[in-house]
């Protein structure tokens, strides 16, 4: 019996090695950026460079790309994530950090697991969006973090939970939506939420196997009278001034980690200040490290090495959180190991990695907030009046950064980098505030700065794809898009580079001249990246299909603009080949919300002031920037249910559609209700008028 099992075994072996290799996905095959049938991690492999070596489909035979096949998605929201392929195996990503695993020959999902996030955040739901960027896989294991701040290893052939690990205090307002990285028998995770509380950023290595803490690095200091962790913490308090650990400092690392094969290291892309006001935050000034900064750590242990930081004292949600490609440079004739950056801010950075060191940064477009960034300091040159001092002040970029999340993506061949880039000023103001009094908000939106109880966006088509050379320091090609929010970008070694839009298309471009080559319209706006991978030998480029993100759900017009209405458009992964005979079926014409008129209801201005308050503090954060949703939760405004108290008790104070992702808010009052009622109908109101005009 024991002979015949062993026999068996040693034949599949046999078959599957005939058949195809078995990829063990370690540092090794993470390091590899010439094999091009996986994708191994969120930005492919270590380097982060979001390039396919496969060059079956080229800028000259892109015409022919055509739909191959595809899968509905119905049970999700937002759709943003980058997914992996390991041996013909794809493992992706939906709503509420639901991992699927889908075989890509047979087109069958193999498994699917559900850390059941809506159950496990409760209340805390107000602040868990439901996307996830995507997972890591390392030996043979799946690794997921959940909304709710869990991180879980997942068995990648069956699906089976592994282990599990809460990575943050459920009692604050963090939240996890980006993608864990794996090295060195590691995982890391950082997480978000800094707008809603007193959060304190870190990241933590965990182990691969076991999920048992490694190292954790906090991002800024801690309260002194605590003691400070190391000296690292101690020389970063000497950047603050005031008791800003009652605010929480902020500096959450929610999306840009990058290992360094090459020096052992992990780099952090950290956050914003908690809150974004300086003033509040750190009264007396300071650079308030390490804010919106680049830190280096050693990857075994998680001692710091160095850090850059692009917004010194940041105020405006400047954050450095995007992500962080390394590359291979010849500046000024020397080969350099480069880090290249493109943040909120507005400017390209070349960073040297061995040293930390700035080499380059260059405005990507006219941003205002700073004259320039002085190459010995390293330093900014703030704009007079940028830390909007004598009151209102409109600069460029808003909140939502010149880029943002997107992906961008490196080609070594035409040695440009691709990014998604938005051209959003913004007024940012403290006026009223009472700065000295502030109080850190318990999971409400509150950044200390006024924004977003009037839908008042100053442009609504100002976006484009950059292709930047990071030698030259300057722009090569740039292509206008429709709207704002377009995703990020894939590129491959065949001259191509891929982007989805905002306005459903996915469009292919030369990589060396931005010539458009090749359209798709997917019908629904698009906010995942791109990828390309082999089954067989046979190149393919994948996407998962659906809009959303922060973007989505809280700018107001400038993402309700595309017209994907709550839950209107399908949902799908869509895959592409040169062989490809798929027919998608139509989709629903974008559909703009139609406010109700309700004549009968009088607003009483004060109420509905009152109003304006409390959503933003609650409201927000789903249902869009001036009540006018983006499509990632109802449009208020055109939503029957606010105009009935008994209604909308249920389900704001009662939490009847909690499953659908509408948590209770157990503390508002009936007046709060009422209040919101009249600032809701005020904005239906303005809406309707301005539509007159
Ligand atoms: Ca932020």
């Amino acid at each position: 019996m024991r002979l015949r099992i062993i026999s068996s075994l040693l034949c599949g072996i046999a078959f599957s090695a005939i058949t195809h290799a078995v990829t063990v996905v370690d540092g090794k095959a993470l390091a590899d950026d010439t094999q091009g049938a996986n994708w191994l991690s969120y930005g492919r492999t270590y380097s982060e460079q979001r390039y396919s070596p496969l060059r079956q489909v080229t800028a000259d035979n892109v015409s022919k790309l055509a739909l191959d096949w595809f899968l509905d998605l119905p049970a999700h929201k937002s759709l943003l994530a980058t997914p992996l392929v390991v041996d013909g195996v794809m493992y992706f990503t939906g709503s509420y950090s639901i991992v699927i695993a889908l075989d890509l020959k047979t087109q069958k999902v193999l498994w699917t697991y559900d850390p059941q996030v809506i159950e496990a955040a409760g209340d805390r739901g107000r602040v868990i969006w439901d996307s996830n960027r995507g997972v890591a896989y390392w030996k043979g294991k799946v690794y997921v973090a959940t909304g709710d701040g869990r991180l879980n290893a997942v068995d990648a052939k069956s699906g089976t939970e592994i282990w599990s690990t809460m990575t943050v205090d459920p009692a604050k307002p963090y939240f996890i939506n980006g993608a864990p990285r794996a090295f060195n028998d590691k995982i890391i995770i950082g997480n978000g939420g800094t707008e809603w509380g007193p959060l304190r950023g870190y990241v933590t290595a965990y182990d691969a196997a076991t999920g048992k803490q490694i190292w954790r690095f906090y991002t800024v200091p801690g309260n002194p009278a605590a003691g400070f962790e190391d000296e690292t913490q101690a020389m970063a308090a000497k950047t603050w001034t005031g008791e800003w650990w009652k605010h929480g400092g902020g500096g959450t690392v929610w999306n840009g980690l990058t290992y360094d094969p090459a020096f052992n290291r992990i780099y952090l892309g950290t956050g914003n200040g908690s809150p974004w006001n300086r003033k509040i935050r750190s009264p007396g000034g300071g650079d308030n490290l390490f804010l919106c900064a680049i830190v280096a750590l050693d990857a075994d242990t998680g001692k710091y090495l160095w850090h850059y930081q692009t917004v010194p004292g940041e105020s405006w949600d400047y954050n450095s959180n995007m992500d962080m490609v390394l590359a291979d440079l010849k500046i000024d004739g020397k080969p350099v190991k480069a880090l290249l950056h493109a943040p909120k801010n507005g400017f390209f950075y070349v960073i040297d990695r061995a040293t930390g060191k700035l080499i380059s940064a260059d405005k990507l477009i006219n941003v205002t907030w700073a004259t320039h960034v002085d190459l010995k300091t390293g330093r900014p040159v703030e704009a007079p009046n940028a830390r909007y001092e004598t009151g209102e002040t409109l600069i460029n970029p808003s909140a939502l950064g010149v880029h943002n999340w997107h992906a961008m993506s490196f080609n070594p061949q035409t040695g440009l980098t691709y990014i998604p880039i938005m051209d959003i000023p913004a007024i940012f103001t403290d006026k009223g505030f009472n700065l000295v009094k502030w109080e850190s908000p318990s999971f409400q939106f509150d950044p200390g700065v006024d924004l977003m109880r009037e839908d008042v966006p100053l442009k609504l088509d100002a976006s484009a794809l950059i292709a930047w050379d990071a030698v030259k320091k300057k722009k090569v090609w740039e292509v206008k898009l429709p709207g704002v929010w377009n995703p990020g970008t894939l590129t491959t070694a065949g001259n191509l580079v891929f982007e989805g839009r905002a306005d459903g298309m996915l469009v292919g471009y030369r990589a060396d001249t931005g010539k458009e080559v090749w359209k798709f319209n997917t019908g629904v706006g698009l906010s995942a990246p791109p990828i390309s991978y082999s089954v067989d030998g046979k190149q393919y480029l994948a996407i998962l299909t659906g809009w959303g993100g922060a973007g989505v759900s809280m700018a107001g017009s400038i993402t309700a603009q595309h017209g994907w209405g709550y839950r209107v458009h399908p949902r799908r992964l869509l895959i592409f080949s040169l062989e490809g005979g798929a027919v998608l079926p139509p989709s629903p014409p974008p559909q703009m919300a139609k406010p109700l008129i309700k004549d009968d209801f009088k607003v009483d201005p004060l109420v509905a002031e009152q109003g304006s308050h409390l959503f933003l503090k609650n409201c927000v954060t789903c249902h869009g920037g001036g009540a006018v949703s983006g499509g990632y939760a109802p449009d208020l405004r055109s939503s029957p249910i606010p105009l009935f108290l008994d209604g909308l008790r249920e389900i704001v104070v009662g939490g009847v559609r909690k499953k659908a992702g509408m948590p209770a808010f157990r503390e508002l009052t009936d007046s709060d209700l009422v209040a919101l009622q009249h600032y809701i109908r005020r904005q239906a109101n303005k809406s309707i008028e301005t539509a007159k005009r």
